[in-house]
C-alpha cells in the first residue's frame, strides 16, 4: 500500500512516499518558495536526485506535480494507488492525542487552534486542502505534534499564573516535536530490549527540545505553549523571565507583535553570538576564537544539561539518554560537551564512538552508569505508520 508522508511550511512541502507495511521508501522531494519568485523541487529515488526551477503558484500545484512525477517515475500507475496522505500538524491542542482522519470538523478545529501556531497550522490546513483536490480518493490524516505530550499531567503542564488563564483561554504547555519523541523513545526501548524503561531524549536541531519519558509514556517536555520554551535554539530564547519581555518593551517601545519576532527570529545562538543560528557556524566562530559563540555554546550546552537533570529527577533516575536531530546528530562538539557536563551522573563519553554524523550508535564507553545514544529522528516514517493503521 502506497502512503505519503507530508509536511507543508506557509512556502514548502517536504514529502516521502513509502511502500507499507514494508515501510521500504520510494521516493523523498522538497518544493521550496512555493507562491514567491524563483520556486523549484528537488526529487530524490534511491541514488538519484534532481532538481527543477517551476513556477510554484500554490500547493495544489506542487501536489500536481508530484502526482505528475510519481507517474514519470514510475511509482504509481493510477491515482487511486496512494491509499493515504498523512499531514504534520504542529498544534493540536488538548482536542487531539493521537493520528485522526482529516473530516471537515478536524481542520475546522485545526484552525481554530492557528491562534497557538499561526504560520504552521494555517499552512498545513492549505496542505490538506490541496491533497483534498489533487488525490481525492486517499485517506487524509493529520498527525499532531503535540499528542505525544498530551500525557503530560497538570503538575507539568501548568504554570504558576491565574487559573482562569488556564480555563478560559487554554493556557498551558503543549509540547512540540512530540512525534520525533515518541520515535526515538521506540527506539531506544527497541536497543534496551524493554518498554518499562526511564528515558530522557533531545531532540536538538534548529528547534530543540527535551523530554522525559517513563514506560514509552510522556511525562514532562521543555517546549510550552509554544516551541519558544526550554532550550536556546537557533534563534529561539527559550526560557527566561517574563520581566524582560515588558521591561524592553517599555524601554524601546517594541509592540508585541515585534517582540514575538525577536524572540523567536533573532534570540538564540544568533542573539548571543551576533554570528548565525547554525551550530556550524558557532564552531567555525569558536575555532577562531570568537568570544561570543564559545559564550553562545556554553549557554547552549548548560541549558540541555540543566533539562537533563531536572528530568533524571522527574524520573527518579535514566536507563538512556539519547541525542538527535540536525545538531543532536551531527555536531560531534555539542555532543560531547553535553556529555562532559553529566559526568556527575556517572556518564562516561566514548570519544572515538562520538565521532560520527547520523548514525544510530552508543557513544558512552562500557562502564558509563546511563548510556547515552545517537537516534536519528524519522518523523515521517511515524506519519505514515499511522496513516496506515487509519487506512486499514
Ligand atoms: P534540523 O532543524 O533538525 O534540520 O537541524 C538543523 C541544524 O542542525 C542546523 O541549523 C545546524 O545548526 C545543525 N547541524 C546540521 N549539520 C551539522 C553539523 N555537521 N555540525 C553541527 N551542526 C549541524
Amino acid at each position: 500500500m502506497k502512503i505519503l508522508s507530508v509536511n507543508c511550511g506557509s512556502s514548502s512541502l517536504k514529502f516521502k512516499m513509502y511502500e507499507m507495511p514494508e515501510e521500504k521508501v520510494l521516493i523523498s522531494g522538497l518544493f521550496e518558495r512555493i507562491g514567491e519568485k524563483g520556486s523549484e523541487y528537488t526529487i530524490k529515488i534511491d541514488d538519484l536526485k534532481y532538481s527543477k526551477e517551476v513556477d510554484l503558484k500554490n500547493h495544489k500545484v506542487a501536489f500536481e506535480i508530484l502526482v505528475e512525477e510519481l507517474k514519470k517515475n514510475a511509482i504509481i500507475k493510477n491515482l487511486s494507488e496512494i491509499k493515504g496522505v498523512g499531514h504534520r500538524i504542529v498544534q493540536g491542542g488538548d482536542y487531539f492525542d493521537k493520528t485522526v482522519v482529516a473530516t471537515d470538523d478536524v481542520v475546522a478545529k485545526i484552525d481554530e487552534l492557528a491562534t497557538l501556531a499561526p504560520l504552521h497550522n494555517k499552512a498545513a490546513i492549505t496542505g490538506i486542502n490541496a491533497a483534498k483536490e489533487v488525490i481525492p480518493k486517499a485517506v487524509e490524516t493529520v498527525v499532531f505534534d503535540t499528542a505525544f505530550h498530551q500525557t503530560i499531567e497538570p503538575v507539568n503542564f501548568l504554570y504558576a499564573v491565574p487559573y482562569e488563564w488556564y480555563t478560559d483561554y487554554k493556557v498551558r504547555k503543549y509540547g512540540a516535536h512530540g512525534t520525533s519523541h515518541k520515535y526515538i523513545a521506540s527506539r531506544l526501548n527497541a536497543i534496551l530490549g524493554r518498554t518499562n524503561t526511564k528515558l530522557i531524549t533531545c531532540h536538538i536541531g534548529s528547534g530543540a527540545s527535551v523530554s522525559a519519558i517513563r514506560d514509552g509514556i510522556c511525562i514532562d517536555t521543555s517546549m510550552g505553549l509554544t516551541p519558544n520554551a526550554g532550550l536556546i535554539m537557533g534563534t529561539r530564547c527559550g526560557d527566561i523571565d517574563t520581566s524582560v519581555v515588558t521591561y524592553m518593551m517599555r524601554k524601546k517601545n517594541i509592540s508585541a507583535d515585534d517582540m514575538d519576532t525577536i524572540l523567536n527570529k533573532q534570540s538564540g545562538l544568533l542573539g548571543i553570538s551576533g554570528v548565525s543560528n547554525d551550530s556550524r557556524d558557532i564552531e567555525e566562530g569558536i575555532s577562531k576564537g570568537n568570544e561570543r559563540c564559545v559564550l553562545a555554546q556554553k549557554m547552549y550546552v548548560q541549558k540541555i544539561i540543566d533539562y537533563i537533570a531536572m528530568y533524571y529527577f522527574e524520573l527518579g533516575g535514566v536507563d538512556a539518554i539519547a541525542f538527535s536531530a540536525g545538531v543532536g546528530e551531527n555536531s560531534i562538539r555539542t555532543r560531547i560537551d553535553i556529555m562532559e557536563g553529566l559526568k556527575v551522573l556517572g556518564i562516561v563519553p566514548d570519544y572515538e564512538a562520538n565521532n560520527v554524523r547520523g548514525e544510530e550508535k552508543l557513544i558512552t564507553t562500557s562502564d558509563s552508569k546511563v548510556p547515552v545514544y545517537i537516534v536519528p529522528t524519522d518523523e515521517e516514517i511515524m506519519i505514515a505508520r499511522d496513516t496506515y493503521n487509519l487506512c486499514n
